[in-house]
């Protein structure tokens, strides 16, 4: 996106990586590192004024070997078809990381939803069904929120394709509303794998996470839910937070619940009483026990890695870190959890949302936190026997208990 880095390069920078250390088939690796279908279309939208504007959108199925494409769709000014590639082939290696039957895609529309109104957002989710409905169905490729979507957008997806089908047809999408067939504990859940992870983590590394500080970047859905989880489940102080306007810095903690209120209510975290601002550059400075970069691609760089103090860094947004900060934040013994490791909540439980849709029984919110725990606690466990197999870094520890996993399947299909 903004980066230099191009995001899709990335990602096979890093498949590439993994794929020499397991020797892998030149064939499976060749398969990997593109994706199997990729769905470009124009969307005609009616705005508010009469005129009609025409949107680019994007829907790509990276891998479905383990199951249906799942991945979210973002809405953002600046999306690009080789975001939208990178972050379907991260939903493969997520997917396949906690173990889900599923595997990786992504959508993306260019556009700027802040600027819409309700309406023009409406018609731009059901014109861009419209579109790719034909490419998706609950047993082929599964769509949730990701940036800039919510649950409203997804109940206008789902409604239109509902349409389209002739049916009600809640498990095309999930990230619902509960009314609509949403699964109780979703809208927390990628905030909620991040902590059950990092509680793993601190075990691994025998440290106690009472009282550590935790710096956000990105104040929204994940962010500010992992505020109030950090806090919550593991007794951790929020002393920093931005989002795009700025953020705030308060040494001595604040007050997750408050902080989420005001954020909610004069929609930035910039201002917050009692705390000092700070930018968003400095917040991935800070002299914090844990850093949680929750926002947009590309912001650990080579340029500021080395200026890191966190010893832990739970991604929470997907592909922070670009390949030459890793190996710098590798170097100087700061423990990340990857991205597609440490934010698979939320597709995680998006998975138990289908299977809900899929039966039409729902679950307890209990019920879904322990089964979201085990999953993601399990995943965190078959990363680190890997890194100490292979001696390597967590996030190649995670492409290699994945591109297994992946790999695998292909081959019993006799794709390979
Ligand atoms: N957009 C989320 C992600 O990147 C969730 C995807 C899903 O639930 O399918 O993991």
């Amino acid at each position: 996106m903004s980066n230099k880095l191009n995001a899709f390069e990335i990602a096979q920078r890093q498949l590439d990586k993994a794929a020499a250390i397991l020797n892998l088939d030149p064939a499976v690796h060749a398969l990997l590192r593109e994706p199997l279908r990729e769905l470009h279309v124009s969307i005609p939208v009616k705005m508010d004024d009469g005129s009609v504007k025409v949107f680019q959108g994007f829907r790509v199925q990276y891998n479905d070997a383990r199951g249906p494409a799942k991945g979210g769709i973002r809405f953002h000014p600046e999306e690009t078809v080789d975001t939208v590639k990178a972050l379907a082939a991260w939903m493969t290696w997520k997917t396949a990381v906690v173990d889900i039957p599923l595997g990786g895609g992504k959508g993306g529309i260019i556009c700027n939803p802040k600027e819409m109104s309700l309406g023009e957002q409406e018609r731009l989710c059901r014109a861009y069904i419209d579109r790719v409905g034909r490419f998706i169905a609950p047993e082929i490729d599964v769509p949730a929120p990701d940036v800039y979507t919510n649950g409203q957008h997804m109940s206008w997806m789902m409604d239109e394709y509902s349409k389209l089908a002739g049916h009600y047809s809640p498990g095309i999408i999930t990230g619902k509303p509960i009314a609509l067939g949403g699964s109780a504990g979703r809208g927390d859940a990628t905030a909620r794998g991040g902590v059950y992870v990092t509680r793993q983590a601190a075990k691994y590394l025998k440290k106690d996470l009472k009282g550590a500080s935790v710096a956000i970047q990105g104040f929204g859905n994940a962010g500010s839910f992992a505020a109030t989880l950090f806090e919550s489940i593991l007794g951790c102080k929020v002393v920093a937070a931005s989002d795009t306007k700025g953020g705030v810095y308060n040494p001595d903690g604040m007050d997750a619940k408050a902080l989420s209120e005001y954020k909610l209510s004069n929609k930035t975290v910039v201002g917050f009483p009692g705390a000092k601002a700070i930018t968003n550059e400095e917040l991935l400075e800070l002299d914090v026990d844990i850093l949680v970069p929750a926002a947009l691609e590309g912001v650990l760089t080579k340029d500021n890695a080395d200026k890191v103090k966190a010893s832990i860094v739970c991604e929470l947004a997907n592909g922070p870190t670009t390949p030459e900060a890793d190996e710098i934040l590798h170097k100087n013994g700061v423990f990340v959890l990857p991205d597609f490791l440490a934010n698979a909540g939320g597709v995680t439980v998006s998975y138990f949302e289908w299977v809900q849709n899929n039966y039409g029984y729902y679950w307890e919110e209990d019920e879904v936190h322990e089964k979201l725990d085990t999953k993601i606690s399990k995943a965190f466990w078959d990363v680190v026997a890997m890194r100490e197999k292979y001696n390597v870094d967590n996030r190649t520890a995670a492409y290699l208990v994945s591109v297994n996993r992946v790999g695998e399947a292909m081959k019993w299909r006799g794709w390979v």
